[in-house]
């Protein structure tokens, strides 16, 4: 069992895609299998300074640690580098083979013919596709097109006809049309590959045996699955997990009170009651349990019981499942969480005294933060 999380440092992690890599590294943990982390930073423009540590704190502050990624040496890094941007050259190689082997070709054609081509087959009410012009050239075609100094794309050969199955843990096989898949390009004219090509080879190369990742990632997969046929490689598993969505059954945002997992650190929710949370976003051990620890969750997860439909993302909950574990905390455990948020408010704190209020406080306390209100009474002399 071999699991990754293979995030684009595209900003900070939603909760969205923490929960994929939460499932991967349940999944790796319930079967004493390896999590790896991997960086997919091929698409330059969207890359976002400081998103690859916003990743790295993340994932630490949640307790997922991974057994092989960027950071890690020796047997730890043994399928490395885990970030694509230094793997260039590896997918330059495969592209060549899938080139050789008649399975992908050089596309010269310009930014500007493609766009007029979207255009004229919107206008035609037609799907955005491209129209395969660079799919049969003649080498005296090729010759003049390389002369012209145009940086060629690759893209690959879909077959005309037919159908490709693509098989998903929830759904079975899913059958797409080949003519509505387009020859979509795998190397870009920048040198980096596509997603779609890097994360076929590095799944491939690092051995991944199951990928659990967002139903957003469907669509994909029919791409996927052809390019591993073309080099005749067997797929992972893969389990397209379903999305969460606001309570309004619109897309999760910031409106439904949901935020960026570093945010809810800095709100004073626990890492174990996020963790919790965010598995039954999705996954169930049964229709009523609850709370679970990170140990019970390790033990009972398993993709047989990804739950097929959008999950209905609750704030109150959330808040509810953190009042439960501070609840849960022993004292000393609990008077070093909230002790930085109390003394930021009312300065040095006795440590005694802490030890004495807390529980008298902490029924009360849903957030860590909340402390500096109920026990503000307990360190200030009066007016
Ligand atoms: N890099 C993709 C993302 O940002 C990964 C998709 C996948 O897991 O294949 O979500």
């Amino acid at each position: 069992m071999r699991t990754r999380y293979a995030p684009s440092p595209t900003g900070e992690p939603h909760l969205g895609n923490i929960r994929t890599a939460l499932y991967d590294y349940l999944l790796a943990r319930r079967y004493g299998g390896q999590f790896i982390l991997r960086i997919e930073d091929t698409d330059q423009q969207r890359y976002v300074e400081g998103g690859v540590e916003a990743l790295f704190s993340a994932l630490r502050w949640l307790g997922l640690d991974w057994d092989e990624g960027p950071d890690l040496d020796g047997p730890r890094g043994e399928h490395g580098p885990y970030i694509q941007s230094e793997r260039l050259e590896l997918y330059r190689t495969y592209a060549d083979r899938l080139i050789a082997e008649d399975h992908a070709y050089y596309c010269y054609c310009s930014p500007e013919r493609l766009d007029e081509m979207r255009k004229a087959q919107q206008a035609r009410k037609e799907p955005p596709r491209y129209d395969g012009r660079c799919r049969n050239l003649t080498p005296e075609e090729r010759d003049k097109s390389e002369a012209s100094g145009v940086t060629p794309v690759v893209r690959f050969k879909t077959p005309l006809t037919g159908d490709t199955v693509a098989y998903d843990v929830l759904r079975g096989a899913v059958s797409f049309q080949n003519a509505t898949l387009d020859d979509f390009v795998i190397m870009k004219s920048d040198g980096f590959p596509t997603y779609h090509l890097a994360s076929v080879i590095d799944d491939h190369l690092m051995e991944i045996s199951h990928v659990i990742r967002g139903d957003e990632w469907l669509p994909s997969a029919p791409k996927h699955f052809l390019i591993y046929q073309a080099f005749g490689w067997d797929p992972p598993l893969f389990a397209h997990a379903s999305r969460i969505l606001g309570p309004d059954k619109t897309k999760l945002s910031k409106r439904h009170g949901a935020h960026s997992v570093l945010e809810y650190r800095e709100q004073g929710y626990l890492p174990d009651a996020l963790v919790n949370f965010l598995a039954l976003l999705g996954w169930g051990l049964d229709d009523h349990t609850e709370i679970m620890s990170r140990e019970m969750l390790i033990e009972n997860f398993d993709v047989d019981r990804l739950l097929p439909n959008p999950a209905m993302f609750n704030a109150e909950k959330l808040l509810w499942m953190n009042g439960m574990y501070i609840r849960q905390m022993p004292v000393e455990e609990l008077a070093a969480a909230v002790r930085p948020w109390l003394e930021d408010a009312v300065g040095r704190v006795d440590e005694g005294l802490l030890l004495q209020i807390i529980p008298i406080v902490q029924e009360r306390i849903r957030l860590l933060p909340d402390i500096v209100e109920i026990a503000d009474f307990f360190f200030n002399d009066g007016p």
